[in-house]
């Protein structure tokens, strides 16, 4: 496909992609700033990552937004990485530019941009971070940026929570530990950037980690996960789910690729009164 009576093109390539709401968040965003392009959903399974990036451009492609199991994956055909994609280790957002691709990842940022319409400020407070996966490497840089006194990063496997802290050391003060061993204190925010909800599960934290702790689970849903269920129950000061962070990221990404930031407050509506999240 090519470009259609001037309008750029735009997609999210993923496999499985058909339940994406990123094609519903950049209509509404280039409805709002006029902006003309169309913005699909690509499934793209693993072997066929290459070619479609290598082809991209001949389809009037302009830029992709890149969700499981690629967001890894792409940086080796990616000629100029940002270092908040570096440190991450992981793209969301691909530019085409002279033939060339562009990685950076908006997924910290986004997190940052959904806390604060949230009103959740970590500075001088103690975050618990939950998992030490693709997405607690995303959005970590961002956290320890936002200045809380500490990040603890918990994991079911300590090594890779090790390895984690590791990576971030130079950025602000975070520390592993294994689930069971978690430091007793008051946690002003618990991150779940697990999996575990895929699998219908929570992360076997103590309850006593969550009590009057704002507590957000990475993963989208629209009446709660079992993480902010089980906190919900156990005291939590206030519970979400991903979805803000979902729409603050897209929007970073359509002001990368279009240069003009559109308004989240009028699309967290949409997704409120139109689908029923809560946002
Ligand atoms: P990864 O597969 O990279 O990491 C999985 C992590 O979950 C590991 O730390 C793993 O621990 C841990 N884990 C898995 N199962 C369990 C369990 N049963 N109990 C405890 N820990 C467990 O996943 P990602 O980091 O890419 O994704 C995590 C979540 O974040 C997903 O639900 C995804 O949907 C969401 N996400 C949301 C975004 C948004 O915009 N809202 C953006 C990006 C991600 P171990 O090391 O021991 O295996």
């Amino acid at each position: 496909m090519s470009e259609v009576s001037g309008q750029a093109r735009y997609g999210v390539i993923g496999h499985p992609i058909e339940h994406s709401l990123s094609p519903l968040i950049h209509t509404l965003f280039a409805q709002q700033t006029d902006e003309a392009l169309t913005y699909d959903a690509i499934d793209v399974p693993p072997a066929a990552l290459g070619d479609t990036l290598d082809g991209a451009e001949a389809k009037g492609l302009r830029g992709l937004n890149v969700t499981v199991p690629h967001k890894q994956n792409v940086l080796r055909h990616c000629k100029h990485l940002t270092e908040r994609a570096r440190m991450a280790g992981a793209a969301n957002t691909l530019s085409l530019s002279d033939g060339r691709w562009h990685g950076d990842t908006t997924d910290g940022p986004g997190l940052n941009a959904d806390l604060q319409a949230l009103d959740i400020d970590v500075r001088d407070q103690s975050v618990l971070l939950i998992g030490a996966g693709g997405s607690a490497y995303s959005v970590l840089a961002d956290l320890l940026g936002a200045g809380p006194d500490r990040v603890i990063v918990a994991n079911r496997t300590l090594g890779a929570a090790q390895t984690l802290c590791r990576h971030f050391a130079k950025l602000g003060d975070v520390v592993a530990c294994s689930l069971d061993r978690i430091p007793r204190r008051r946690f002003a925010l618990v991150i779940n950037a697990t999996s575990a909800t895929l699998q219908r599960a929570r992360p076997a934290i103590p309850p006593g980690c969550v009590r009057d702790a704002h507590c957000y689970d990475l993963m989208y849903a629209k009446d709660g996960t079992i993480f902010t269920d089980w906190s919900f129950d156990n005291g939590a000061r206030s519970v979400h789910t991903g979805i803000g962070m979902l729409v603050e990221q897209a929007a970073l990404s359509f002001e990368i690729w279009r240069g003009v930031a559109p308004v989240t407050m009028s699309v967290r509506a949409h997704l409120r009164d139109a689908l029923g999240f809560t946002v």
